[in-house]
Parts: structure tokens; sequence; C-alpha cells
């Protein structure tokens, strides 16, 4: 297949108003982000989606066909990695995690009447949503064992179970609950997702976890990661997404592309996350010459830069073979980019921490924050491990086993060697 590196011209405009909107509208509020009364930052957050809007550049994730604009992965991660640049820009661009891949979902497993109700308010942003698998007494890394269940009793379905680390939580409009529903499914076809609207009782929110990224959290917070009990939590029926038995493949719809938009934006931090580093670097002093000068701080420059642009061109490659071939040509290609830039992203925002000294430890620079922020990377979506274990199990299906020496082995290739070069040596005419 042929392919290039162009980006069509009219789409690059739209990325250059993307990155100075950004620049000009979101990035200078960094310092007090954390201060704006939420009433306030409601209504600002409303005005500057409403330009988004206005641009064709809100909630870009979505097919057509799944009732969105369409612009494929390549022009995603594009737009992904200026997003990556300041993370809050995901509200504001209609592509927050975890709402879109909650969106995936639904446009993909809800009928009509649910989309009604739950993906175009959710798609307008007028209501978010989160979505609960993981649990603490089962491994999260293997979804195909859960704990919680759902029952069916008359019209309602009743749920009961233990999940945590369920993101936004607290404060979303609904949940879309994992839970099992035909054990004798296992491992594929055994659970459903349902959704449970918040204030549904038997739905307890029992708290918001402190985690590495916001030690003293706050309960209600957005981007907190909640934990939930569920005891004889009553939906009814059409709360029900798709079959008995779908809940697997439709939480597989939520993944695909995301771990493109993941990377995507994780590679946009690092390259700020850089710019710090390089800059730092050019401006102080150390025994007599700049940082910049000193050749270990070359080497951080130099390993950052190939290893942010090997990161770009992998996850490039991958997007656009998605575009090109779907998402299950790319299925281990997904788990690869996620587990290799995770690394990238913690690897460079580290050396920037190193370059700045105690100031990139301190608060007084955003790096460290980042970087408590990045750390679940190669942990959430399914930990790196089982990536690198799907493609290099991906990679071994196409070997075959030989018996003996390896092909390779140089001592029982010679005959086969001097046969083909006395071919070689007659044909040639040499006798
Ligand atoms: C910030 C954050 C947000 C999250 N948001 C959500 C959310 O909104 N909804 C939700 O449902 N979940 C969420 N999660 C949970 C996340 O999906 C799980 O943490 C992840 O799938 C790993 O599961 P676990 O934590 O139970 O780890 P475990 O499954 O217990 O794994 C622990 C470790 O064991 C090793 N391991 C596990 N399996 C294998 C294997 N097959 N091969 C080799 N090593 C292995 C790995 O080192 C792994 O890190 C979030 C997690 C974080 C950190």
């Amino acid at each position: 297949m042929a392919w290039d590196f162009e980006t069509d011209p009219e789409f690059e405009r739209q990325l250059v108003w993307m990155r100075e909107f950004i620049d000009r509208e979101i990035v200078p509020l960094e310092p007090i982000l954390g201060e704006i009364p939420v009433e306030e930052w409601t209504v600002v957050k409303r005005s500057l989606q409403d330009q988004v809007k206005a641009q064709g550049l809100w909630g870009a994730f979505l097919d057509p066909k799944l009732g969105g604009p369409g612009f494929g992965q390549l022009k995603l991660a594009l737009m992904s990695e200026i997003i990556g640049r300041c993370m809050i820009s995901m509200t504001i661009f209609g592509v927050q995690a975890p709402d879109s891949g909650n969106m995936e979902l639904l446009a993909h497993g809800a009928n009509d009447a649910q989309k009604e109700r739950w993906l175009w308010p959710n798609l307008r942003g007028e209501i978010s949503s989160a979505f609960a698998l993981t649990e603490p007494f089962h491994a999260g890394a293997d979804p195909t064992v859960i704990g919680t269940t759902a029952s069916r009793d008359g019209d309602e379905w009743v749920i009961n179970g233990h999940k945590w680390f369920i993101t936004n939580a607290s404060v979303a409009d609904f949940i879309l609950v994992f839970a099992e529903t035909n054990p004798e499914g296992r491992p594929h076809k055994h659970a459903s997702v349902f959704v449970v609207p918040a204030g549904t009782p038997g739905m307890n929110i029992v708290r918001d976890i402190g985690t590495m990224s916001h030690p003293d959290t706050t309960y209600g917070r957005l981007g907190n990661h909640a934990e939930i009990r569920f005891v004889d939590c009553r939906v009814p029926a059409d709360h029900l997404i798709g079959n008995p038995g779908d809940g697997f493949v439709l939480a597989q719809q939520r993944l695909g592309g995301g771990r493109i938009h993941h990377s995507m934006r994780w590679l946009g931090q690092a390259q700020r996350s850089l710019d710090i580093m390089c800059e730092r670097a050019v401006s102080r002093t150390s025994h007599g010459k700049l940082l910049a000068q000193h050749q270990m701080i070359q080497d951080y420059v130099a390993q950052s830069h190939m290893e942010i642009q090997s990161a770009r061109l992998l996850t490039f490659q991958t997007a656009w073979k998605m575009d090109k071939l779907g998402a299950s040509a790319v299925r281990a290609e997904l788990g690869m980019i996620k587990a290799f830039v995770s690394k990238v992203v913690l690897a460079v925002l580290d050396r920037t921490i190193q370059v700045c000294g105690a100031l990139g430890y301190s608060t007084d620079l955003p790096v460290e924050g980042w970087y408590r922020g990045t750390r679940f990377g190669p942990i959430g979506d399914g930990p790196d491990e089982l990536h690198k274990s799907v493609l290099a199990r991906t990679i071994l299906k196409r070997y075959t086993p030989v018996e003996g020496w390896p092909t390779e082995h140089i001592p029982s290739r010679r005959p086969a060697a001097e046969a083909k070069w006395a071919e070689l040596r007659a044909a040639a005419g040499i006798t």
C-alpha cells in the first residue's frame, strides 16, 4: 500500500486553529485552574465548547455511521497530540475519557431509544458518564473473571457487586456497569453492560480514592476514581445494552481508537515537557558551561526527541492502518503503541525533572504533576505486560517449530551453500 506523510491543507488549517485556540484560551489558565469556581467554569466551558463546535471539531471521535463527523484515526491522532499539550482541552473538544469510549460503546450497542436517552445528550455534552468494570478482588487485567452479577427479576435486573477505580463515577449522570449475567458463557459471553443512572437506590458510591495524581482528593471532583458497592441495585429491563452476554464485545468497542488518542495525547505532553527541558538546558550554567553543553544533558535531549519521534511514527502508522483495514486488523498494534508510548512519555517527563533539578521536582513547574497524572498509563486500560504478551503471541504465531538445528545453523547450511555456489559457477561458465 502506498502511503505518504502529508496532511491535507484544509485539515492542516483546522489543526493550526486548534493549537492557537488551546494556547491562547486554555493554557494561560493552568496556574489557577484548581481555584476557578465550578459554576463559573461551567459557563465559560460552554462558551469555549461553542467555539469548537463552530469549527466542526467537536466530538470528532465517532464515525459518521455512528453520528460523528468521521475524521478517521489518523486525523484524530493529529488532533489528540495537540489536545495533549493541555489535558483539560479534552473537555473543550468533547473527547474526554471515559465519555468518548462510553459513547462508542453506546453507538455500537444501544437501540434507538437508548441512544436518544443517553448517547446523544452525552455527545452534546449535556450529561456525563462513567464505565465500571474493574473490581478490588478480581484482577482488572482479566475481565473474563468478575464478581459483580446481574440477575433478571420480572421487568428488572438486580445488580450486586463491588467496583473500584471508576473514573468520574461520583459526578457522572449514568454509569455503564459490566456485570455477569451468563456464567455458562465464560470466558467471553458471560457478562452484560447496564446503564445505571446516578442516584439509583442500591448503587452506593463509597468514596473517591486518593491516588498518586490526587493524594488528598475531595469527593465529587471531575477526574476522581470511585469505589462503588451495588447492593440489590435494580434497573429496568430496557437499561441492558445489547443482549445478555454481549458485554465483553461491547467493552472492546470502547478501546480501539482510544489507545491511539491516549498515546497521541501523551506524546503532546511529552513534547511540551521536552520544550521545558530544552529551555532550561540553554538557560542555566553549571561548571562554567550551559547545561546544554554537557554531553549527558545532550544525551537526554537527543534520546527524548528520538523516542518521541519514533513513538509518533509508530502511532501514526497504526492509525493509518486502522483507517484502511479496520480495528481488528490492528488489535496487537493498538496494544503495542499503548505499551510503548506510555513508557516514552514517562521517560521524557522523568528526564525533564532531572534536567530542571530541584525546580523540576517542585510544584513551581507542571512536570511533576504531569508525571504523577500520567503514571497510570502502563497500568490503566489493561497493563502493558498484557499488551506486550498479546503482541508477542501475534508475532510468534508466524513461526513454526523446527526439529534439530535452527534454520540459520551455519554448519547445517553448508551443503546447500556449496551446491548453490556450484550452480552459480556453472551458470557463469566457470569450469
Ligand atoms: C487512573 C486510573 C483510572 C481508571 N479508570 C477506570 C475506569 O474508569 N473504569 C474501570 O473499570 N477501570 C478503571 N481503571 C482500572 C484499570 O483498568 C485497571 O487498573 C487495569 O485494568 C489493571 O487492573 P488491576 O488494577 O486490577 O491490576 P491487576 O489485574 O491486579 O494487575 C496488576 C499487575 O499484575 C501484572 N499482570 C496482570 N496480568 C498480567 C498478565 N496477563 N501478564 C503479565 N503481567 C500481568 C501487571 O504488572 C499488572 O500491572 C483505572 C485505573 C487507573 C489507574
